[in-house]
């Protein structure tokens, strides 16, 4: 189930909604080599009336399956975004699907989260990877220093 509200019944108030967003249900299509969604999102959030727009105010959470970056150990973490706010809009290229009365806030929710992912997960902040291949990749980036290539090339490169 997506995360819905009824825009008329906004009109007498303010309103708290808390919850569960399934991962089907904000990211189905959503793959990436180093992180995983483990749990679905828990939101607690307020919503209410911005001229013609929706405030939506509150927080978010889930819990991440990691691997680590430079070791390739499996980790879990928790993302968690305690000062949500976003503006839902019905017009324009940001819009959130709205049918009738009932608008979908599913879109902004998923945003924020998916802005919250580490690009770059660590088991944690002074992991040192594997030693060896950290000398490798050190001596490799010093025999080639300017190949024109960025160095998460030359660290791709390194992981074959
Ligand atoms: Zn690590």
């Amino acid at each position: 189930m997506p995360l819905t509200v009824n825009v008329r019944l906004l009109e007498s108030g303010p309103t708290r909604i808390a919850g569960e967003l399934a991962v089907d249900d904000f990211a189905a299509d959503f793959t990436d080599p180093l992180v995983r969604f483990v749990s679905p999102m828990s939101y607690d959030i307020e919503v209410q009336r911005n001229g013609p727009d929706l405030a939506v105010t509150g927080k978010l959470s889930i819990t991440l399956g990691c691997t680590c970056a430079r070791c390739l150990k499996e980790f879990r973490s928790e993302l968690g975004i305690p000062r949500f706010a976003a503006l839902a809009t019905f017009t324009g290229e940001e819009a959130v699907p709205k049918d009738g009365d009932i608008a979908d806030l599913t879109p902004l929710l998923r945003e924020d989260i998916f802005l919250g992912l580490p690009a770059n997960p660590l088991c944690r902040p002074d992991c040192r990877g594997l030693a060896r291949k950290a000398k490798a990749r050190d001596s490799h980036l010093g025999v080639q220093p300017s190949d024109g290539s960025s160095p998460w090339g030359a660290l791709d490169r390194l992981k074959l």
